[in-house]
């Protein structure tokens, strides 16, 4: 199958397709082409350039397919690399009681916090879990994701643990979108171990993980490294178990303190150590001497009122720094890529390049998946986003911040 997409008015986020990832300020350049073409075989990227050089005189009889894009801007798709999609019901209710007022122990007693999406969870079948998610997912990729890592860890017992990542195998098998599966068995301590902490993180490493490991249905491990939640200690535990499985650990680290959590997944070569609300110099230094990614949340700050992570900081100090939109029903109740990325102009100060190569190269990489998203290049999988004609250049994509400025998107070509 040969398609040809012609008369592109810019095809943007060029790079060779040995770049792994962006680090510090090489996030400031994106490359583009003005009025160019691009050649999809089978899925892939084969080609492109400017139409000067196009093969249309090959005439459209060689390709299977030819689409005019006239007047459109065209990105890869995004990298959505920190999500939580597969959980049961919503928590608006919540989101009203924190309006008016209410204390996090009194919104956990009405049926807020994880542990309540945990019972919800476990009452939930399969095939609500997975319609609900496959709505969801849905919109991610009508809203331009191409790749998504999804997390466990509503369900806090092997059970409902193991029912969670069959929907995301399901939702693997269902769409051509790339999906990763994450366990996040220690998201929080399972209602049955109240107040047995590390009799929990043993039930996570002995019961949990093999469980997990066995089935082939996570290719990360997360931990909640923060306060209140898993010490670094306790987190150190369960990564090294699961690494012991051939899980590569990405970290919940930093949003309600100074945790350690960026300290032990640098250590444990983290492929990505997420949120970073709280991440000061220290932490900024590590991850700048890390291959590991910094992912920040700005979903999560919006929706909560928490301060940002500092983004430009870590630009600065040269960290590889992602954006994902943290999707989950408590803290960021949205996969709009679009708009994390106009959040990563309007309230981290990322200029439209740095804000765009977050949420595409670095969120790939944050993945482990740079080798396949987050660039046009040679060899790359055929996932991009026509914008609609009349957008008038790149930077009105992160200013128009609730314009629905998308056309359409190609997954896979198509
Ligand atoms: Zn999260």
């Amino acid at each position: 199958m040969l398609t040809l997409f012609k008369n592109i008015k810019q095809l943007r986020g060029i790079l060779p397709v040995s770049v792994r990832y962006l680090r510090g300020h090489e996030m400031d350049t994106v490359i583009s082409i003005d009025n160019a073409y691009l050649i999809a075989r089978d899925g892939f990227i084969e080609d492109f350039g400017s139409m000067d050089s196009c093969p249309i005189s090959a005439t459209s009889a060689t390709f299977n397919q030819v689409y005019d894009l006239s007047g459109s801007i065209v990105t890869p798709t995004f990298c959505d690399s920190h999500t939580h999609i597969v959980y049961a019901g919503s928590r608006q209710g919540e989101f009203v009681d924190k309006i008016n007022g209410l204390s996090y122990e009194e919104i956990a007693r009405r049926g807020g916090g994880i542990l309540n999406s945990a019972d919800r969870l476990a009452n939930a079948s399969v095939e609500e879990l997975m319609r609900d998610a496959d709505r969801r997912l849905n919109y991610a990729i009508k809203h331009g994701t191409g790749a998504i890592e999804i997390k466990s860890g509503y369900g806090l017992s092997t059970e409902s643990e193991l029912k969670m990542l069959e929907v995301i195998k399901s939702l693997k098998e269902k769409h051509k979108c790339d999906i990763c599966a994450t366990f996040l068995g220690a998201h929080a301590v399972g209602r049955a171990f109240a107040g047995r902490q590390s009799e929990y993180v043993d039930y996570v490493i002995n019961d949990m993980l093999p469980a997990v490991a066995r089935q082939g249905v996570a290719r990360f491990v997360d931990v909640f490294c923060d306060q209140g939640f898993f010490t670094p200690e306790e987190t150190s535990r369960i990564i090294e178990a699961a690494s012991a499985h051939g899980m590569r650990p990405k970290i919940h680290a930093n949003e309600l303190a100074a945790s350690g959590g960026v300290q032990v997944g640098v250590a444990h070569n983290a492929l990505s150590v997420d949120h970073l609300e709280r991440a000061g110099e220290e932490e900024l230094r590590l991850l700048a001497q890390s291959d590991t990614v910094a992912t920040m949340l700005p979903g999560a700050s919006f929706f909560l009122g928490m301060p940002y992570a500092p983004a430009r900081q870590a630009i600065d100090h040269d960290c590889i720094v992602a954006l994902a939109s943290d999707w989950n029903p408590g803290s960021s109740p949205s996969g709009s890529m679009p708009f994390i990325m106009s959040l990563g102009c309007i309230k981290m100060k990322l200029t439209p390049e740095q804000s765009f190569n977050a949420v595409t190269i670095n969120g790939a990489a944050a993945m482990g998946l740079s080798h396949l998203y987050g660039s046009i290049s040679r060899s790359k999988v055929a996932s991009f986003i026509v914008y609609k004609p009349y957008v008038p250049d790149a930077n009105y994509i992160p200013y128009a911040y609730s314009e629905d400025l998308i056309d359409s998107v190609f997954i896979c070509g198509k």
